[in-house]
């Protein structure tokens, strides 16, 4: 079943009578060629490009929930390719490539819509480090303005710049990047790949990892045991976890993150607005509400859900930005695992176990990542080398420290990124 306007229109006319699950309620057969542990955005994008780019359609997606239900659909959306390392910046760029093209290739609607990130600045260091950063992404080939005081008020004069603990120095604008709604990415790639032929399990969690002579043979799971060649994990917050079934100890430690989303406005905000020194962002949803967040909860847990120091932190940042939001009333608020890699950067690379693949330590920041992430993990999987545009995700750089991608400069540490 294609979507077009024709589409809408005849079945608008003959009672929706027409329209077809998006995908199947596949049941697990005894043995694939690649497994995939994960039915989250990163997941359901590599077995889309599995089938897709490399003709490898005896894939199973094995999601412990249902698909979508974790990060996934937990996140802010934002989307950006704004990254200034080598390493992240050729990623991030190939990813926001792929999102621009994401609606047309899986024929879904991921509302997407390009309108713009400023990141605000509010000291002069952080706009020398501002200029650095765009000039990365302009070598990049990606797009980037440096905005003076006034630029910021032409384009955000809703903005507090009267007040004096942290005065608007001035932002970067990032015209290119914007925001996409995270579980219609889900559903698309979800449909792409079992258009091509890939079963996408539910209710189906993995409970342990066979290895035989070094070499992975398949998986043990809550609806039994699944032969394979190889066998990626892509399980986000869960990712020791997961990776622990394999005997391996990852460098990742799971942190919560949490969002906030209020009742349903008329359009104020046209940007994504990040305000980094005083840990808030924001944007509105096409439905009107203002959705925001902050950092971490700054412990590590497995709870999806925060807490309320950090609700109140978020809180008093965005009245100190933007005291107009005062009245707005919060719906609705929610935490995610994120799985915090030490210098904040993902890894994407085969394990030291034959056919076993890992794909993880996207900290805050993965949804954006979830096209280019698919694209390279599979080209990974497939052809058991690494895409040039992920070379650098490597698991080995924490155990070497040769290759350390410290995006934020803020040191190893997991819950300082
Ligand atoms: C509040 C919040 C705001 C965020 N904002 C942004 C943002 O604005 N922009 C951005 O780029 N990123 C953002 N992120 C980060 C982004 O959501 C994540 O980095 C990304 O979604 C993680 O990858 P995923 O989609 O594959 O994870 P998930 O959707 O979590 O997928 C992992 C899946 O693995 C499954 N699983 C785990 N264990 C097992 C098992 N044993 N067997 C089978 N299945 C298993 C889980 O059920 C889950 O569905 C945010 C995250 C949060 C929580």
């Amino acid at each position: 079943m294609r979507f077009s306007a024709l589409r809408i229109l005849k079945e608008g006319l003959t009672g929706n009578k027409g329209w077809t699950p998006h995908w199947r309620d596949a049941s697990p057969k005894p043995e694939y060629d690649v497994v995939i542990i994960g039915g989250g955005g990163h997941g359901l994008s590599t077995a889309y490009y599995l089938a897709k780019e490399h003709g490898i359609t005896n894939v199973a997606v094995l999601e412990k929930g249902y698909l979508g239900g974790g990060n996934i659909g937990r996140n802010t959306t934002i989307v950006r390719a704004n990254y200034g390392l080598h390493g992240n910046s050729e990623f991030y760029s190939l990813s926001l490539k792929l999102w621009e093209g994401l609606e047309q290739d899986l024929n879904y609607n991921v509302m997407m819509s390009q309108r713009g990130v400023i990141n605000l600045c509010h000291s002069d260091g952080q706009r020398d480090a501002f200029a650095r950063r765009g000039n990365a992404m302009r070598n990049q080939g990606d797009d980037a303005i440096l905005l003076d005081r006034e630029g910021v008020r032409r384009e955000l004069p809703y903005l507090d710049f009267e007040q004096t603990r942290f005065p608007i120095y001035g932002g970067l604008y990032h015209k290119r990047g914007g925001s996409a709604r995270h579980d219609a990415v889900a559903w698309g790639y979800a449909r792409g790949a079992d258009q091509r032929g890939v079963d996408l399990i539910q209710n189906c969690e993995v409970i342990g990892i066979d290895i035989e002579n070094g070499k992975v043979t398949g998986v043990q799971t809550s609806r039994g045991p699944i032969r394979a060649k190889k066998v990626a994990m892509v399980t986000a917050g869960r990712s020791s976890q997961v990776a622990a079934m394999a005997g391996m100890r990852l460098p990742i430690e799971s942190h919560i993150l949490q969002a906030f989303v209020t009742e349903g406005l008329k359009p104020m905000i046209d940007h994504v607005v990040t305000f980094g020194m005083g840990h808030f962002y924001i944007s509105q949803s096409d439905k009107g509400g203002l959705v925001f967040g902050g950092d971490l909860d700054f412990y590590a847990s497995y709870a999806a859900r925060g807490n309320l120091p950090m609700a109140e932190h978020v809180m008093e940042a965005g009245m100190t930005l933007m005291p107009a939001i005062a009245k707005a009333k919060v719906l609705r608020s929610w935490g995610g695992i994120m799985d915090m890699s030490p210098d904040g950067s993902p890894i994407i690379d085969k394990t030291h176990i034959d056919g076993l693949y890992v794909n993880c330590g996207w900290c805050y920041g993965g949804f954006k990542a979830v096209p280019a992430s698919g694209f390279t993990f599979s080209h990974l999987i497939a052809q058991d080398r690494p895409h040039e545009a992920a070379a650098r995700h490597r698991l080995d750089r924490f155990r070497t420290g040769r290759g350390l991608m410290d995006e934020e400069g803020t040191g190893a540490q997991h819950n300082l990124h």
